[in-house]
């Protein structure tokens, strides 16, 4: 039997596939993941603590102190005082479950308040909840578009919107990434009137910004409506936590606000926002949202929590984005590459070589830092990468632990390799 090459070869190759059982993996598949278990044991990292700025990671019976850069939970509210008694006292009063679909269960008073409260801090009449963020993109989007209709989603949209558009029937094109020229063009070949652009608020693997004005200026000249996807800026962007588009003052502008709460909310779940007919309609063709359980109060509770501590503490923005700041310019000062990151979700892009990705993230975790990889095809494959998540919690003590466990791993290995940058300062 050949031995494969595990660096050559990537999930991408095995998608398509003919065995002649559906329940049965191709088997070069099956081969492949046990000869690359050295990488793929990476994947799925199992934690002994809550996923703080240092956490405790599994590594066989024991558990290991890391620093963590893996969770995105950018406020750092995950383990706020606020957050958790808020969470018990909903989980005392109203039980563990949500007893079925809020269409036919009901929901509770506290779920009535999330959705105010969220209505107000986006400035939107509306608010629908939804149970995780990929559903709630498979529903908000199915929801609304339809046969016949036209989504033009940004390149490097999240795959639970491209999903969305693909369930709703409509017709996918994508436009270049973050380029109002590009949707310009694409939207100018489209006939109908129909037409819904989706971009998200800060990209989850490359750290920048939607560039809201200018593409609202070209979906706007094209009668086009656009969804924004937060799931990364909310409540990290914006004077008050509304996300991007109320750092670009745009919330009048923008057809749904849709975010996810399982990052700087600390919880799990979604919603859309918008106003109150659009609202309405897209709850009732919103399959996850009406064929499926609502999220149990004790969810809700620890977002109510987190939007007190939000509230009451504007200053924990300015120090993720501090924190961010200076961490993205210290990999840059290594010659390490960070894309066109200019936020806290900061990768640091490696290059085609997935052995090296894998091999330097195995001595990274050896020496006390989680850093997770991205492979291809999550993102292209000649941009492998690692993505960093800074946090409001992290100390300027865990960062510069995290950058020197980079200097003496990731960066040798680089440089040997040829693929570190100049200094850049
Ligand atoms: N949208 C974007 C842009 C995301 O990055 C993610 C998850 N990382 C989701 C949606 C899905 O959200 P959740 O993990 O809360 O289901």
């Amino acid at each position: 039997m050949s031995t494969l090459n595990p660096a050559a070869l990537s999930l991408a190759d095995f998608y398509v596939t003919d065995t002649p059982g559906i329940l049965d993996p191709p088997p070069d598949f099956l081969r492949w993941v046990r000869e690359a278990d050295w990488a793929f044991s990476q994947y799925e990292p199992v934690f002994a603590s809550a996923p703080t700025p240092r956490a405790l990671l599994r590594q066989g019976d024991e558990a290991h102190p890391v620093v963590n850069l893996g969770s995105y939970n950018y406020l750092g509210l995950g383990m706020h005082p606020a957050v958790l008694d808020a969470a018990s006292a909903a989980l005392r009063q109203y039980g563990a479950g949500a007893s079925g679909p809020p269409m036919l269960s009901g929901r509770t008073d506290l779920h009535a308040a999330l959705e105010e409260r969220l209505g107000r801090l986006l400035q939107r009449e509306a608010v629908a909840l939804f149970t995780t963020g990929f559903a709630g993109a498979l529903g908000a989007i199915s929801g609304l578009a339809r046969r016949g209709d036209v989504v033009v989603a940004d390149q490097l949209a999240h795959m639970s919107l491209v999903d969305g558009a693909k369930l709703s029937g409509a017709r996918l094109v994508h436009f270049a990434h973050n380029d109002p020229a590009s949707l310009d063009e694409v939207l100018g070949r489209e006939r109908t009137t129909r037409k819904l652009v989706v971009v998200e608020g800060i990209y989850s693997m490359d750290g920048d910004m939607a560039r809201l004005p200018e593409l609202l200026d070209v979906a706007e000249a094209h009668g086009a409506a656009l969804f924004i996807d937060e799931a990364h800026s909310i409540l990290a962007c914006g004077p008050t936590g509304g996300g991007v588009v109320e750092h670009f003052d745009a919330q009048q502008r923008v057809g749904v606000h849709f975010a996810t709460c399982s990052k700087a909310l600390a919880s799990l779940g979604a919603f859309a926002a918008g106003s109150e007919d659009t609202i309405r309609y897209m709850r009732y063709f919103a399959h996850s949202y009406t064929f499926s359980a609502g999220l149990p109060a004790v969810i809700v509770g620890a977002m109510l929590g987190a939007l007190d501590v939000n509230e009451r503490h504007p200053e924990l923005r300015g120090r993720l984005w501090d924190n961010a700041r200076y961490f993205r310019q210290e990999l840059r000062a290594m010659g390490l590459d960070t894309g066109a990151s200019d936020t806290y979700v900061v990768p640091i892009v490696v290059g085609p070589d997935r052995v090296l990705l894998y091999e330097a993230c195995a001595q990274m975790r050896a020496r006390g830092l989680f850093l997770p990889p991205v492979d291809y095809p999550t993102v292209p494959e000649e941009q492998t990468r690692y993505r960093a998540s800074i946090t409001a919690a992290h100390t300027r003590a865990d960062m510069d632990e995290a950058l020197d466990v980079i200097e003496e791993t990731l960066v040798p290995a680089l440089r040997v390799r040829g693929r570190l940058r100049g200094r850049q300062v």
